[in-house]
Formats: structure tokens, sequence, C-alpha cells
């Protein structure tokens, strides 16, 4: 049996080792003669893996004490609603910034709950780009500053965090959560759904600055209060075990990486190989400013859309799969998540090349 590259941007590919492990681990989890999918949340066990992971993803982040580390589920989008049910507090109105389809989905469903102040948007330029922040029209007096750093069906990334002030500043960083070194202490709140580049779906981590739980509206659903569910330590009912155990093992091969610098070193030589290659080859194009490529999700056309469909049958056919791009951009994309190695880009530039030779 043999391991395909899957470049799917979610679910995506998750570390072989990962795999293995949880493999081996399936029928019998270390003399417990059950499997972790099996098991009580109460258990000491569970409990144990719970912890473990929450430390290590500590560890590796570099969360201070000063948050809470949750483990929910219902994905990021859930925290479209948990975001401004729980923070928009006494103030009706928060600041987001509209650099794509995440952030538009974001902005949709906070405009449920409060008045949404869309202080900068890169729509006009066809999200292409991200807005400089002397430009934002962002207030002092909101709720809280929404942004999306990595868009990842459009491919734009922001290289730097905004500086809110004393607003709290929040990120859905699903798609680059533990991609590169990231300073915690900047922001309010972070979340990501974990199919990227934690685990497997329908986990979502927040993480969340403490004094920012207890201010939730008082109709806010139960199960999306954070401030319960730091209570209790993510266990006000059956969390997601399976999953949470799954992400833990991740945090340990990251850890085993060397952590995230080595992981954001390693990233960045990907994206440039990858971007480095459409640049320098007229047959493919990537329309993204380049100062705000994404170094996970590679989006890039075919000089001539009629050869799509040829194009990622020849990849499926080498075991280069799900490149694809979405359906409301069209094209390919590539997403090289910290899971992708090294040689699964060098495999699809090879690729790349070839077909560019024979039919460009
Ligand atoms: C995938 C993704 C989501 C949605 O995640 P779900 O877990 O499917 O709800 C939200 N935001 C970003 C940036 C994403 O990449």
């Amino acid at each position: 049996m043999s391991r395909a590259y899957n470049f799917c941007a979610g679910p995506a590919t998750l570390p072989e080792s990962v795999l293995r492990q949880a493999r081996d681990e399936m029928l019998d989890w270390r003399g417990t003669g059950m499997s972790v999918m099996e098991m009580s949340h109460r258990s000491d066990e569970f409990v144990e893996i719970a912890e473990t992971a929450e430390k290590d993803l500590r560890e590796l982040a570099g969360v201070s004490s000063d948050y809470a580390v949750l483990f929910m589920q219902g994905g990021a989008s859930s925290q479209f609603a948990t975001i401004p049910l729980n923070l928009l507090g006494d103030q009706s109105s928060a600041d987001y910034i509209n650099t794509g389809i995440w952030s538009k989905k974001a902005i949709a469903e906070a405009s449920r709950y409060g008045q949404v102040n869309v202080a900068a948007s890169s729509e006009a330029s066809g999200f292409t780009t991200i807005p400089e922040q002397s430009t934002w029209n962002t207030r002092n007096d909101a709720a809280y500053l929404h942004y999306t750093p990595n868009e990842t069906i459009g491919g734009l990334e922001y290289d730097f965090v905004p500086d809110s002030g004393a607003v709290p500043l929040v990120a859905d960083m699903s798609s680059n959560m533990l991609s590169r070194p990231l300073d915690v202490s900047k922001f309010g709140v972070i979340y990501a759904g974990a199919q990227k580049n934690i685990g497997p779906s329908g986990l979502v981590v927040v993480i969340i600055r403490k004094d920012l739980l207890g201010k939730a509206h008082k109709e806010t659903p139960t199960m999306m209060n954070y401030q319960v569910i730091a209570d209790n330590d993510s266990m006000y009912n059956t969390p997601a075990t399976y999953s949470w155990y799954l992400a833990g093992l991740v945090f340990k091969w990251l850890k085993a990486q060397g952590g995230v610098k080595a992981m954001g070193e390693t990233n960045l030589r990907k994206a440039q190989k990858l971007y480095g290659f459409i640049d320098a080859n007229d047959f493919y194009a990537n329309p993204i400013d380049p100062r705000f490529r994404s170094w996970m999700n590679v989006p890039f056309t075919l000089a001539d859309d009629g050869l799509n469909d040829e194009f990622l049958k020849g990849a499926n056919a080498r075991g280069l799969l799900n490149l694809k791009g979405h359906r409301s951009v069209g094209g390919m994309r590539a997403s090289l998540y910290n899971a992708m190695p090294e040689a699964g880009v060098d495999a699809l530039i090879a690729y790349m090349t070839e077909f560019a030779r024979e039919r460009g």
C-alpha cells in the first residue's frame, strides 16, 4: 500500500506517523484493552490524554496562563456565531476585515447578533491583496476586531498581525494555526477548526484571554458559552474524544519536528518553491499580491482552462490528489499544510513541469 500526496484544503493530510500510531493503538490503548474512542471522557486515561494535548499545544504556541484553551465542537463555522454571542457584551458592534470567502461568512453570521462594521475590504481587488492597516476604519469602542489571517480559498495570508490597541483581536486561524511562530499575547481570541493543521474535522480549538470569559449574552446556548466550557475543562458535555486524542498526537509530532519555528522554515521553503516555479513558467499563474501569498494554500491556473480536467486526471494517476480549486475560484489549489512533506511539493512541481512541456 502506498500513501498518496493529498493536497486537499480540508479535511487535509495528516502526518503518516500519527496515523500509524493511531492504528497501533486502535484496539488497545496502552494496555487498557479498549480504543480511545470507547473510553469514558471522565476516565483517568482520557483526562490524561486531554491534559497532555492541552499542555503540548500551550508549549508549541507559547500560550500563557492568562489564556484558556478550549476543545469545542461544531468546527470553525460555529465560532462565527459563538464569537459575537460571547464578546459583544454591552457594545452592540464589532469591526471585521473582509479579505475573502471565510471573512464574509464570519461577517454574515455576526450580523445576525449585532452591528458589524466592515472596517476594510479587499473585495474590489477580487481579494488578491490585503489593505494596509493605516487605511482601516476601525473604532476604539468596537467590542472586538475580527480578521482571517489566512483565506484558505483565495490563498491570501497576512504577513503581519494587526495592531488593535485595547480592542480585543479575534482571529480565525483555521488554516494556518501552528504553521509558523506566533505571538499569542497580541490576541483576545484565536480559533481554528482542526481539519487543516491539527486533526480530524468537527473539533475546534479556541484560545481565549481569560478576561474575555463571562460576558456571554444571556440567550447564548450553554454549549456556546466560553465561560461554561472553560469552567468544565471542555467537558461540559461529551467532547469529541477521538479527535482530541488525534490532535494530541499531531502536537507531539510537531514538537518532534522542532515546533513551530522549524515548521515555519519548512513551510516557507515549500511555498517559495511552488510560487517560484509558477512565476517562472508562463503556463501557470497565481493572481495574489506576492507579499500576501499564502504559505498554506496555493491557487493556480493553467494558461488554458480547457486543460484542467486533463491536468487533474494526470495528477491523480501519479498520486497527486485533490488539486481541483474551490468551485468559487476555479483552476487548481495545492494546500501545503504542516503535514505535507517537501517531497510532495517536489513531486507536484515535477508533474507540472512535464505537463507544461507536453501540453503548454
Ligand atoms: C475551513 C475553514 C473554516 C470552516 O471550518 P469548518 O470546520 O468547516 O466550520 C472557517 N474558516 C477558515 C479560515 C477555514 O479555512
